[in-house]
């Protein structure tokens, strides 16, 4: 096998243009000699959504918080694994979980597996974890994230719809 040569004739892909910006950030940076710790000892579990900037929305600088994101942003195995060393590999104690909005998932189902099934002649090991009400997915995964056993810190988990035309979160009592 043999990596492919870039043809200089053809249009740069994205990667490509990621990488270049890569350059020129790397160009201006300096390290701030921080620590893998979490300043504000936050971890953020959110959906992938490309509306969704979690810095920015929440007023987070860089070291500030640990941000595990998928699908949904649920709270999937994956997920626990993720916040299970965030808090006990890397001192974080408070989750915050955000859902949004028009989020994809809304508008799949778990047919979605099946067909994919059909297609591929294999069942995924994962659940699409589709929903069509976020605040209840926004309960269960509060719910999810108070009964893991492996967590260290379960007092403090809250919930939230981020609106993706105002920006403003909307807070989801626990069930
Ligand atoms: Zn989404």
């Amino acid at each position: 096998m043999s990596i492919p040569t870039p043809d200089p004739q053809s249009a740069p892909s994205v990667t490509d243009e990621l990488v270049a910006a890569n350059q020129e950030y790397a160009d201006g940076f300096t390290d701030p000699g921080m620590d893998a710790r979490p300043v504000r000892s936050v971890a953020v579990v959110a959906c992938m959504d490309a509306r969704l900037d979690l810095h920015r929305a929440l007023g987070l600088e860089l070291g500030d918080c640990h941000t595990i994101r998928n699908a949904g942003g649920v709270v999937t195995d994956d997920v626990i694994r993720s916040l299970t060393i965030s808090q006990r590999a890397l001192g974080t104690r408070s989750v915050v979980l955000i859902h949004h909005t028009n989020c994809g998932l809304l508008n799949l189902t778990e047919d979605f597996r099946h067909e994919l099934e059909l297609e591929v002649g294999q069942r995924p090991s994962w659940a699409v974890e589709s929903f069509k009400d976020l605040d209840q997915d926004v309960r269960q995964s509060i719910e999810r994230v108070r009964t893991s056993p492996f967590l260290q810190h379960r007092d403090d988990v809250r919930g939230f719809v981020f609106d993706v035309t105002t920006g403003l979160l909307r807070e989801v009592a626990p069930a």
